[in-house]
């Protein structure tokens, strides 16, 4: 087999969504598993939808998914270059030979003249399709449009490349995930390849850049098995080989609607600024269609590759459970390393001054608060306790636990003897059962004691380890703030 190529081809009109990101994967894993070569090609063709800010929006998610291309607009390679709009010149020189070959015309319609086709065709309750009016135009006749004006589009003659190439059977190709897929191409009608403002169509661009750069393999949504049909006949108008095709099923939200912005997030970025872990998001957006032969869902990206075969796709839709990206995610943060979750935690703690904290402090605190953490964002509203002076209480807090009167003799001994303690956690950890031994001779329970410490220290009843809390507030605070507390 020769080389195994594939690409992704996002056309930088929005930010990377998860559904390119799951395409790319794809991919991506395709050419791993096959010593192949994985592309990417920017289709910025559509200029007034382009921006810059959302193709390096799509460099960075892609980077940081882990999906490093092998060719690409920053890297370069052989078959450059990988932005459409600067291919501009490439272009032209393809259409002209399908004018050469008779497989394309140009046409002088105006917008016009089509619409007007349209409207009968509506009228009469028929599809619309090209009517052709300019397949045959004369070298006098064309002269005379060019003479008043007029700048032809170059249109794509479907119904001779279906006669000439499929003379007696409809289009068919063997889908590598959906298997045999067949179409009557009658209804596409001569469609544009060239605008007369001379850029190139979607269908085109991407058929002369996936011969030149040899892609042997489009791996894309299913979204585009129509276009695939119109783009086999463009190939095999120009003589050249056919790359073979697999189209993966769409990704719904759980509401089996198509996934938008009103699901949650879809942007791999919108993932990662709510602290969603890419190597959570990647593994997840892996299941999205595929899934493992051992049954072992958590996996990074490498063993996936080993693991993937295209033709163990499935064929249908997959659904987007965020519930199951939450259980992934919390999985893959339980899985990092201490330093690692420190730093990646930081973006979520910047209202809070990690300066009021130790390295060994912030460790410490990390340590005892990751356990519930689903995504990282969590961190923000779980430690405010941990800064600052003094606390806030929330106010039933301070009604059912700070105001009774246990809760109030709890302090007052707290205050008296933790004065004289050592505020290291081992040290803490005794003087403290010893402490809640004194309050359950006089029948107070444990975890009562534990509650008015917790209500004032922390102003909540939930939280992290006491113990290690409290070493890590240090005496100071800690006294400080259960003084505030008593009466
Ligand atoms: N630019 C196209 C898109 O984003 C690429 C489709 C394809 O893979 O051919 O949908």
């Amino acid at each position: 087999m020769s080389e195994v190529r594939v690409r992704i081809a996002p056309s930088p009109s929005g930010n990377l969504h998860v559904g390119t990101a799951r395409t790319a994967l794809f991919n991506y894993l395709f050419a791993k598993k096959n010593n192949g070569k994985f592309v990417l090609r920017i289709e910025d063709t559509d200029a007034e939808r382009t921006s810059q800010a959302y193709i390096d929006n799509i460099f960075d998610s892609l980077k940081a998914l882990g999906l490093n291309w092998d060719e690409g607009p920053d890297v370069g390679g052989e078959y450059g270059p990988y932005t459409q709009s600067e291919r501009f010149d490439i272009y032209p020189k393809y259409a002209q030979m399908l004018l050469d070959n008779g497989f394309a015309y140009e046409c002088f319609c105006t917008p016009e003249e089509l619409e007007h086709e349209k409207e009968v065709a509506t009228a009469n309750k028929q599809a619309y399709v090209y009517s052709k009016k300019c397949e045959n135009l004369t070298a006098e006749e064309k002269a005379k449009l060019i003479a008043e004006g007029r700048k032809p589009a170059i249109r794509f003659n479907i119904s001779k490349a279906q006669k000439a190439f499929h003379p007696t059977s409809e289009l068919s190709f063997d889908d590598l995930v959906k298997g045999e897929l067949k179409q009557n191409t009658d209804l596409f009608g001569d469609f544009v390849i060239m605008k007369s403002n001379g850029a190139p169509t979607y269908n085109f661009a991407v058929v002369i850049d996936d011969m030149l750069m040899k892609i042997s393999h489009i791996i894309r949504g299913e979204d585009h098995i129509s276009n695939t049909f119109k783009q086999i006949l463009i190939y095999e108008a120009l003589g050249a080989e056919v790359p073979k095709f697999g189209h993966l099923g769409m990704i719904l939200a759980p509401d089996r609607s198509k996934l938008s912005k009103r699901h949650g997030a879809t942007a791999v970025s919108e993932f990662v600024e709510k602290g969603y872990l890419t190597d959570a998001l990647i593994n997840f957006v892996a299941l999205l269609g595929w899934s493992p032969s051992d049954g072992e869902e958590i996996k990074p990206v490498d063993a996936i590759a080993q693991d993937f075969r295209i033709g163990e796709i499935s064929s249908s839709n997959s659904i987007f459970e965020y519930d199951k990206l939450n259980w992934m995610n919390s999985h893959y943060i339980k899985m990092l390393d201490i330093e690692t979750l420190k730093e990646k935690l930081k973006p979520f703690l910047t209202k809070y001054d990690l300066n009021e904290l130790t390295d060994a402090q912030y460790t410490r605190m990390v340590e005892v608060t990751r356990e519930p953490l689903v995504i990282l964002s969590d961190i923000t509203d779980a430690v405010p306790y941990f800064f600052g002076e003094t606390v806030e209480i929330e106010p039933e807090v301070q009604s059912e636990v700070l105001d009774t009167e246990v809760s109030q003799d709890v302090l007052k001994a707290f205050a008296a003897q933790a004065k004289d303690w050592e505020f290291e956690e081992e040290n803490l950890h005794e003087k403290l059962e010893v402490f809640r031994g004194e309050f359950k001779e006089k029948g107070i329970k444990p975890k009562q004691t534990m509650w008015a410490i917790r209500a004032a220290v922390t102003g909540r009843t939930r939280g992290a380890d006491m113990t290690a809390t409290l070493a890590i507030l240090g005496k100071d605070k800690v006294l400080k703030r259960v003084e505030k507390a008593i009466k």
